[in-house]
């Protein structure tokens, strides 16, 4: 624990201002990322925690808002994230130990706007007994849709291509029809949006402990709008503004921060595109003098390489914080520290 949390400090020493804020948070958060099983849980390795029975135990659908959770609900929670470390959310369905675990707790938080295509059914197949509270907590974001041109083609591919994978899936078929783009939390500004959500939710669900769940979303409040300001200043001075992506997780980032997003992949990374996609991409790449194609670590980087090899230009990370790799969790990364890698990433491939 000492030894993540030092390594998890010592990434961040590019950003001074947001070190300081969180050293600050260090010192009191008492929350770790220990897979159990297939999944994440909070540890209760502090003395001072509540036991369990008095914990409100949550469920989340996907790490973003485990982590908001963790952060939010502090000592007086146990939560439990269904998709486990290194599986990427967009192609993860619930297995019947998922439905069993989110009917048992108090409190299930998943994001909507689309993301979880298995939702509805989920939802629906609760336990007749449950006394599970359910929050889908993108509410009172305003969502932009999925891009529908690309700067140098058309892509009218990408509907008729979704349509194949008809069958069970009726929610995300109906998400893919409307074209929503699920990725909120990419930006810290809509962070903060479900920051406030997961507070309210904890609160609904434990008026008791209603004044420290407000005075940790007041921690992480400043943590987030220190990291927006950094986006801010940061990249309102980079010279290009183009970033060619992996799959179209960005667009929120792109739309607060000024900045265009060129994805290989649609909304879901398993939409592949067509080989004059690429093509166009490449020439786009060329043109536009841009220096990095975007990959994540959660999604195989080939088409990313290919790319990249084929306009002569390298890679680079770029995480759209769908879930942490086995690795990061281990090292102690969070969403903060992605957040604070990927700017440091996007300002050396955009100057
Ligand atoms: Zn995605």
């Amino acid at each position: 624990m000492k030894q993540a949390k030092k390594a998890w400090i010592r990434r961040l020493s590019q950003g001074f201002l947001l070190t300081i804020i969180l050293l600050a948070a260090a010192a009191c958060g008492n929350n770790t990322n220990q897979p159990a099983d297939n999944a994440q849980t909070t540890d209760d390795s502090n003395a001072d925690a509540a036991s369990d029975s008095e914990r409100i135990s949550v469920v989340t659908s996907f790490y973003p808002l485990y982590f908001l959770a963790t952060e939010i609900g502090g000592e007086h929670v146990q939560v439990v994230n269904l998709i486990a470390s290194g599986i990427e959310p967009h192609d993860w369905t619930p297995k019947s130990r998922d439905l069993s675990t989110a009917s048992n707790a108090e409190l299930f938080l998943y994001h909507g706007a689309g993301l979880e295509g298995w939702v509805d059914d989920f939802l629906k197949g609760l336990s007749k007994d449950s006394t599970v509270v359910t929050k889908e907590i993108s509410s009172g974001i305003s969502l932009i849709n999925g891009i529908e041109e690309e700067p140098e083609h058309e892509d009218e591919h990408e509907g008729a291509h979704e349509d194949e994978h008809d069958g069970e899936q009726h929610a995300e078929e109906e998400h893919d029809h409307n074209g929503v783009d699920p990725h909120t939390w990419v930006s810290p500004k809509s962070a903060l949006v479900l920051a406030k959500n997961v507070m309210n939710s904890l609160v609904e669900a434990d008026d008791v402990h209603q004044s420290d769940y407000e005075k940790n979303f007041e921690a992480l409040k400043v943590k987030l709008e220190a990291i927006d300001a950094e986006y801010t200043e940061q990249l309102s001075q980079t010279k290009n503004k183009n970033i060619v992506v992996s799959h179209q997780a960005f667009g929120y980032l792109a739309r607060d921060y000024g900045l265009n997003q060129v994805p290989i992949m649609g909304l879901s990374p398993e939409a592949e595109p067509r080989a004059q996609d690429l093509l166009d991409i490449a020439k786009f790449v060329k043109e536009n003098d841009v220096k990095y194609i975007f990959f994540e670590e959660l999604v195989s980087d080939q088409l990313a390489r290919t790319l990249a090899s084929e306009a002569d230009v390298d890679t680079m990370v770029l995480n759209p914080l769908e879930g942490l790799t086995s690795e990061q969790e281990a090292a102690g990364d969070s969403y903060l520290t992605l957040m604070e890698r990927n700017l440091q990433n996007l300002v050396q491939a955009l100057q």
